[in-house]
């Protein structure tokens, strides 16, 4: 069984390697899957994340007004959201990761529907691998957010029977890749 380590660093290296062309097709056919979901028709607030190192790309979806979106800013060993929209500034924040400005507007747990979350690799029970910083699983942890349905975000080559886990990773209720959205039995 490989480590989380080994098995990231081997997993982004292959989306990395990626061509664009198939990145770009598969971040469209994982687009489709969700737009024809009712996960997705039925929200009204999402969260979701700005591209970064290859992850599927959902950008084409942001410019659906019919949606509030919302996205992340790492602030010390957590996540605050804020509402975003095309043509709103960005900054480059921790990690490198495009985010909101610090003064949009604060997205709370309870105004949300729907979140979409980038892994670098999934399982089929929901157990999500992510770049190390625990960032999801904190949040995931506390009571606000655990009611609120989540869609793991994942190229099929990182879906995978089973990923090493510890005691404080959180699954994830559904899972969406270029192949299929695949929905928890709930
Ligand atoms: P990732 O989920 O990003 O792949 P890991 O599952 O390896 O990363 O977790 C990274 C770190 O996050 C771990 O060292 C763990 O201690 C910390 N962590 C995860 N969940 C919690 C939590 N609920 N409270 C405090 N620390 C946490
Ligand atoms: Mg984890």
């Amino acid at each position: 069984m490989y480590d989380k380590v080994q098995l990231r660093s081997c997993l982004l290296q292959t989306r990395m390697a990626l061509p664009v062309i198939e990145w770009r097709q598969k971040s469209d056919d994982i687009c489709s899957h969700l737009t024809n979901s009712q996960l997705l028709t039925n929200a009204k607030t999402i969260l979701a994340y700005f591209s970064f190192r290859t992850e599927p790309d959902l950008s084409s979806l942001f410019y659906d007004s019919n949606y509030r979106w919302g996205f992340p800013r790492c602030v010390g060993k957590t996540m605050s959201w804020h509402v975003w929209k095309p043509g709103d500034s960005t900054n480059t924040g921790a990690y490198g990761i495009t985010e909101p400005n610090s003064d949009a507007s604060i997205i709370e747990p309870n105004e949300v529907d729907l979140i979409l979350v980038p892994c670098v690799a999934c399982d089929h029970r929901g157990y999500r691998l992510g770049y190390g910083g625990g960032y999801y699983d904190r949040m995931l942890s506390k009571t606000e957010w655990q009611s609120i349905p989540t869609i793991g975000i994942v190229f099929e080559f990182a879906y995978l029977p089973q990923l090493p886990i510890e005691s404080w990773d959180k699954p994830l209720q559904n899972i969406c890749t270029e192949n299929k959205l695949v929905l928890s039995a709930e």
